[in-house]
């Protein structure tokens, strides 16, 4: 049983702060990137067998800006060269400036079931400092064509911790998302990646990011605001409607097998962890593995600390043995709780789960 994910590393335009393997002005390439693909998932295909697959994730890059017959093209390969789960949950990240009815239609024909938006924010302005290329209107009119081509799963990413960013903004901003009713939500910190053109504004001192405790009062009304609307914030940045949770992520957090195919795709299968190389040329030309190598006990213990602590159903008691007075002393600390076997942090845990796991790790 795996999870598949492909990566579509094709953009209109870098956003300011995006450091991912992507780029823009090179859809000339997408049919030989397309090739390139496939010939990864038929060599994939001779290794595996006719895998399992529970999950399958197009992202990116913007998934959405080729056409259609992409997506529709390797769904096809999937299920004649693996055993796609008919419930398999199928996912494609989307930009809202490059939808349109027809495509969403397809996506929707060839069984993709939930749809993954990039809203960020429901401020132009703030919009304009990411370098996003689309307006707010352009996410309400994403999501109103996502739902006439048949979608009712659909999740919306949001930054928090923006130059120039309110606490007002930022609670518009989820009141926005919350009206267009989506299933799932994640919100994520600005990273601000050196090199990246929004870092260099603000190195420059044209921009200013949020001082922590402002950013920290972000995460905390998100918790409030969507926890009473229903959302179960079921990993530190994702939240979602019962029975919404994303089965494509839990899988990289519970650390099960997943076979990433793509440029710079990461995979983990049978224990061991290997990456493609994120070599445009070098990936077209069928370079793929270059880096790769069996967990061993110990980094298999530090990895499930590290994403089960994210969890809010934590990780398996009996993971930390050995480490019961740390265990204990956080939970006094009201950092975790311990219950029917689990350790899990609470939410005053997680706004500081990186100390927790350094604690945890601690020899
Ligand atoms: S759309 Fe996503 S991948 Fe593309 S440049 Fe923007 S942040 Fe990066």
């Amino acid at each position: 049983m795996a999870a598949l994910y492909f990566h579509i590393p094709f953009c209109l335009k870098k956003c300011s702060y995006c450091d991912f393997v992507s780029f823009a002005g090179r859809e000339a390439h997408i049919g030989a990137y397309r090739a390139a693909l496939e010939a990864e998932l038929a060599e994939a295909a001779g290794r595996y067998g006719r895998l399992p697959i529970e999950t399958v994730y197009f992202g990116g890059g913007t998934p959405s800006l080729p056409e259609a017959d992409l997506i529709v093209h390797l769904m096809a390969m999937c299920r004649a060269l693996f055993f796609v789960n008919p419930e398999a949950e199928i996912t494609v990240e989307c930009n809202p400036g490059t939808l349109n009815l027809s495509k969403l239609r397809d996506y929707r024909a060839c069984g993709v079931n939930r749809l993954s938006l990039g809203m960020q924010a429901a401020q132009e302005k703030l919009l304009r400092v990411l370098g996003r290329v689309h307006s707010p209107e352009q996410v309400r009119d994403g999501v109103e064509l996502a739902r006439q081509a048949g979608f009712t799963d659909i999740s919306l990413d949001l930054m928090y911790a923006l130059p120039g960013q309110g606490i007002a903004d930022w609670v518009d901003s989820l009141k926005e998302a919350l009206a267009l009713a989506p299933t799932h939500l994640s919100l994520y910190s600005l990273i601000l990646e050196p090199g990246t053109p929004l870092a260099d504004r603000i190195e420059r001192g044209e921009l200013q990011v949020p001082e922590e405790e402002l950013a920290l009062s972000m995460q905390h009304a998100a918790c409030r605001i969507l926890g009473r609307r229903g959302y179960r914030r079921y990993e530190i940045s994702n939240y979602a409607l019962p029975g919404h949770s994303c089965r494509h992520n839990l899988c990289y957090w519970t650390r099960g097998d997943y076979l990433g195919l793509g440029l710079a795709a990461h995979s983990f299968m049978g224990g061991e962890r290997f990456a493609n190389t994120s070599d445009f040329d070098a990936y077209l030309s069928g370079t793929r593995r270059v880096s790769g190598g069996f967990v061993g006990p110990r980094e298999a213990l530090e990895e499930e600390i590290m994403l089960g602590t994210r969890l809010s159903e934590g990780i398996a008691l009996e993971r930390l043995k050995g480490r019961e007075d740390r265990v204990r002393a956080l939970a006094e600390a009201g950092l975790a709780t311990v219950e029917a076997g689990r350790f899990a942090l609470t939410q005053r845990g997680m706004d500081v789960q990186n100390a927790v796991v350094l604690k945890l790790l601690d020899p």
